[in-house]
């Protein structure tokens, strides 16, 4: 009898700009393992139902489009790019469009669970283990996850990221870098983090929370190296490095 191995995957929960992308997007490189970045999904679906003229608050009709398109939609777990059939998406999801797109179609309910079992397949695939970011990844997704951490960050530290991000100075390959739209000021990054906060905490499907059993990682304060270097360190305490 062959006993299937169980996958190893660490959750990664937090708010906007906590540096989850980044993080777990350099973590992974380091490691070996692939990342699943849930939001990009997000914004992707969001994307897509703005380039067809749907209503984003017409909960049906975005179902409905997703229901179509779920098949063709495909995360390039090495280059940690987001397609729908032949189209790139990535070059537009760091975009501020396509994060309030995103908040706004993450709270229905349809579109939650038509991307469920996207998120858990490209996981469980992973070659090795897995590094999945989001908002409901510990408490959702993959409740049994072998390690959660909760990654936040004060947010004034979070809006100077995303104005770093959208400024395109990050030099990181991760898809919340901009597309070359004119950058808003840091007051309204923070309205804007402080309201997708308030929107993803507050809502009824899957709100962001930390899991009980998440560690909890504040990385106000760490440059991205050293953040980088102190989720490794979580992951090996973890025993999860083999
Ligand atoms: O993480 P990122 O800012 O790219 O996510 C964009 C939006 O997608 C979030 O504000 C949130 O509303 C939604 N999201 C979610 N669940 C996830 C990942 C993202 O609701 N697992």
């Amino acid at each position: 009898m062959t006993t299937q191995k169980k996958p190893i995957i660490v959750a990664v929960d937090g708010p906007a700009g906590s540096g989850k992308s980044t993080i777990c997007s350099e973590v992974s490189t380091k490691i070996g393992w692939s990342y699943v970045n849930t939001g990009a999904l997000y914004r992707g679906v969001g994307l897509l139902a703005r380039d067809r003229g749907i209503d984003l608050e017409d909960e049906a009709a975005v179902g409905a489009m997703l229901e179509k398109l779920a098949g063709e939609i495909r995360w390039d777990y090495d280059h940690h790019q987001l397609f729908c059939g032949t189209e790139n998406l990535t070059p537009r999801l760091g975009t501020v469009e396509a994060g309030n797109a995103a908040s706004f179609i993450a709270k229905q309910q349809k579109v939650r669970q038509l991307l469920l079992p996207v998120q858990r397949s490209l996981a469980i695939n992973a070659p090795k283990g897995a590094m999945v970011d989001g908002r409901d990844i510990g408490t959702v997704v993959f409740p049994d996850a072998s390690l959660k951490v909760f990654m936040t960050a004060n947010l004034e530290e979070r809006a100077r990221r995303r104005l770093k991000q959208l400024d395109g100075k990050s030099g990181s390959a991760n898809p919340s870098a901009s597309s070359n739209q004119s950058t808003p000021s840091l007051d309204s990054i923070m309205d804007d983090i402080a309201r997708r906060d308030n929107q993803d905490s507050k809502r009824g499907e899957a709100p962001l929370r930390k899991a009980d059993d998440a560690v909890e990682f504040d990385t106000s304060g760490y440059s991205q190296s050293e953040a980088v270097d102190a989720l490794i360190a979580i992951i090996r305490d973890r025993g999860l490095l083999g």
